[in-house]
């Protein structure tokens, strides 16, 4: 398995710390590991135009999509402190992530 040096993986709830969307809060749509990017939930929306295609029942127009940011630029979110660094804790071979904070493992 792939280690991701940021350690934030897919359904993750992130806090946008950075950029034009600091602040929001979203899930982890998807995760670009090799580009260091994820996509979240709401977040970075783009405008993109899109052609009717009658087939597919597509309409055509402007629609909003989430576009890729930075993984830096967001923070794993815990349920009890909010967003805060990951730490990571192991039991046997198994290696978790654990917020830095107060210690609750965020993996389930
Ligand atoms: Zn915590």
């Amino acid at each position: 398995m792939m280690q991701s040096r940021y350690d934030i993986r897919r359904n993750d709830q992130v806090k946008v710390i950075a950029g034009r969307d600091k602040g929001k809060e979203g899930r982890v749509l998807r995760v670009f590991p090799g580009k260091g990017r994820v996509l979240v939930e709401h977040v970075a929306m783009v405008k993109k135009n899109v052609r009717p295609n009658p087939q597919k029942n597509i309409k055509g127009g402007i629609a909003e999509q989430e576009s890729k940011i930075h993984v830096s630029n967001v923070m794993l979110v815990c349920p009890s402190c909010g967003p805060v660094r990951i730490g990571h804790e192991r039991k046997g071979d198994h290696k978790y992530r654990v917020c830095k904070r107060c210690g609750t493992p965020l993996d389930k």
